[in-house]
């Protein structure tokens, strides 16, 4: 079939809409019309070249869902007219990983830098070219063509455009509260960065019952925006804050920091160990540019005082019961989704929605298609 998509020729340009040539799903692949597709930051490391893909062109957008239009031979999770939710980690459900319950490490995961279809070869050509797919799902298009491993099925009843936000940014940011830093009842939590992530960190830490939410970040908007999640306190730097936290806890520092930020870099890992007190965990989620190795801590203070720093991808979740599970919690009024996009864009609108992300002007801006 023809249809469209955001297309990446090169690091450092812009998206461009292209004419997209889409082959019929082959063995355990099925074809998803989408509804909608977040624009998550990491599609921004992408485009600039933090996070290259093995080869170019690729067709970006890791955050979407829809309803299974056609599937495959030998698929089974799925079905025709089923509404889906695209993981942007596959879960094979069979490897090891799979099976001690760490989905988010599925040995499958492997080929999404890759961007091609598991067996290898594409389903999606632009301009005489096979197109990589961010995280082999690439729902930067109207309709795309992922392994039955990236979609995991949904109710009805969940509007398509909010159950989009759960196959990145929420299930991430509540993750890195809920189950990389366990954080708990009456605990005071930092969230550095408040964008598609920090906000629902933001959320997964008041869902879990933290006493403090200590929101930071420079951009005023994310700063009120984290209000509305409910951060309880708020900064615009680590410097600011490290004063007030000393005092609403005695002294004794905060039992975690989540680092959502835009661009991990060593300041921040520096911060952020900084910020928490004996037995303090800081959960690393924001994604830091390939080549990072330069971080200055005080391995002592980490030693004597406990404290531990945790890597944490896709909110160390389990996207076939996560996602299931986030969609529970709004449906329940606890998880608030309507509030996280700010602005809706057309595919053709995509350069300008990214722009708003990086002036620090929408949470999440979102890709509505036909
Ligand atoms: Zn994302
Ligand atoms: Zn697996």
């Amino acid at each position: 079939m023809q249809t469209k998509a955001a297309v990446l020729w090169d690091y450092g340009r812009d998206w461009e809409i292209e004419e997209l040539t889409l082959d019929d799903p082959r063995e355990g692949e099925v074809l998803v019309r989408l509804a909608a597709s977040g624009l998550c930051h990491s599609d921004e490391h992408v485009r600039v070249g933090d996070l290259p893909m093995e080869a170019l062109p690729a067709i970006g957008g890791h955050e979407g869902a829809g309803v299974v239009e056609a599937v495959g031979p030998g698929v089974r999770s799925v079905a025709e007219g089923d509404h889906v939710v695209l993981a942007f980690i596959p879960a094979c459900g069979k490897c090891h990983w799979c099976a001690i319950g760490r989905e988010n490490l599925c040995e499958k995961g492997a080929g999404t830098q890759v961007g091609l279809q598991q067996d290898g070869t594409a389903r999606h050509h632009v301009g005489g070219h096979d197109a990589r797919l961010m995280c082999q799902i690439g729902t930067f298009s109207p309709y795309t063509v992922v392994n039955e491993d990236s979609v995991v099925k949904i109710d009805d009843d969940i509007p398509l455009d909010k159950a989009a936000l759960v196959g990145c940014g929420v299930t991430t940011g509540f993750g890195t509260a809920v189950y990389g830093a366990e954080v708990g009842a009456g605990d005071t939590v930092v969230v550095m960065g408040i964008c598609g992530v920090g906000a629902n960190a933001v959320q997964g830490a008041r869902i879990a019952g933290a006493a403090r939410i200590i929101a930071i970040d420079p951009a005023p908007f994310n700063r009120e925006m984290a209000g509305k999640f409910g951060a309880t306190h708020m900064y615009a730097s680590a410097e600011e804050a490290l004063e007030p936290i000393q005092e609403m806890t005695r002294g004794e520092m905060a039992n975690a920091a989540l680092v959502t930020v835009d661009v991990t870099n060593g300041k921040v890992i520096s911060d952020a160990v900084s910020v928490v007190g004996k037995g303090g965990k800081v959960a690393l989620t924001a994604l830091a540019p390939y080549n990072l190795t330069d971080v200055q801590l005080p391995v002592l203070e980490l030693i004597v005082y406990e404290k531990r720093l945790i890597g944490c991808l896709f909110g160390h979740s389990n996207p076939r019961s996560d996602i299931p599970k986030m969609l529970q919690l709004y449906r329940d009024g606890k998880l608030l989704l309507d509030e996280l996009v700010t602005r809706t864009y057309t595919l053709d609108q995509i350069n300008e929605g990214y722009e708003a992300m990086r002036t620090h002007n929408n949470i999440r801006g979102m890709l509505l298609y036909d």
